[in-house]
């Protein structure tokens, strides 16, 4: 019997580092640049403009682009198109100032990865901006495996224990991922390449290479961005409202599949788990 097809997933990273702001963000960037290079993975960041601020945190993105990664398109503004304040045209005009920052650069793709995961609210939003996309050789770039990178990164740098919240973190990251890959199964009817959310954060400046160990052990093979999007799943436009989120999510959703979290992740699901590891004080004040 043929060996099962090996499950794979690209590693995609949010937000960008802005030195101005943050004395360490060099160093992060660095420390996460290493160890891809370490493991011998291709990766794709989205900075958007917000979280890099100018030339210091511009150059970092450069960074990625130097080093054989890709670059794709956050928006310039990091604003939820599910809110009612913000328009579809204000949308895009922060999508066309973010590619005016980075199309420059060898590694840019025009590929767009919401902000938040979220893709409008009514159907005309969500619409005009699919449009806009098409009309203007966009795609979209969703994650297929969503977490809370960004929660353990707060309570991370809050100081909790390194070792177990290392532990706890490459846990539900392995969690999440098996979780959206069995999703993935229920709904598509097959294994898809896998697209994992993290961010340019502190946390995976510090932990990321163990994070690769525990995937690489727990049987899943690593493998760049361009061979998970070019799987049909990448390109699918579910009609749900609000649109966004994951897109094995999205789709779980359009097809009436119950018991789905929502929103897809957030901290609220973390804490508890956190609280119950003694990394979280239990009754804050
Ligand atoms: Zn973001």
């Amino acid at each position: 019997m043929a060996a099962a097809q090996a499950k794979s997933v690209a590693l995609t990273f949010d937000d960008g580092l802005d030195p101005d702001k943050e004395p360490r963000a060099a160093e992060w960037n660095a420390a996460i640049l290493g160890t891809l290079a370490r493991h011998g993975i291709r990766s794709m960041v989205f900075p958007s403009l917000r979280h890099t601020g100018g030339q210091a945190g511009r150059a970092l993105v450069a960074d990625w682009s130097k080093a054989g990664h890709l670059v794709g398109n956050h928006t310039s503004q990091h604003r939820n198109l599910g809110s009612p304040k913000l328009t579809a045209a204000e949308f895009i005009g922060h999508v066309q100032e973010a590619d005016a920052a980075f199309a420059h650069l060898p590694g840019w793709r025009p590929l767009l990865r919401f902000p938040y995961l979220k893709e409008g609210e009514t159907t005309a939003k969500r619409d005009e901006v699919r449009a806009w996309m098409k009309a203007n050789g966009y795609r979209p770039a969703p994650v297929s495996i969503d977490a809370s990178d960004w929660y353990y990164d707060e309570v991370f740098r809050k100081g909790a224990d390194r070792a177990r919240l290392k532990a706890a973190y490459v846990r539900h990251l392995l969690d999440r991922a098996a979780y959206y890959d069995g999703l993935a199964r229920e709904v598509l009817g097959h294994e898809p390449p896998h697209v994992l959310l993290l961010h340019t954060s502190a946390l995976n400046a510090a932990f990321l290479g163990d994070v690769i160990r525990a995937f690489r052990e727990a049987g899943w093979t690593i493998v760049a961005p361009l061979v998970a999007f070019a799987d049909p799943l990448y390109a699918r436009e579910p009609r749900i409202l609000p649109a966004g989120e994951g897109i094995v999510w999205a789709v779980a959703k359009e097809q009436g599949v119950a018991g789905l979290r929502y929103p897809a992740e957030d901290s609220r699901y973390e804490k508890p788990i956190l609280e119950a590891a003694g990394l979280l004080p239990a009754n804050p004040p």
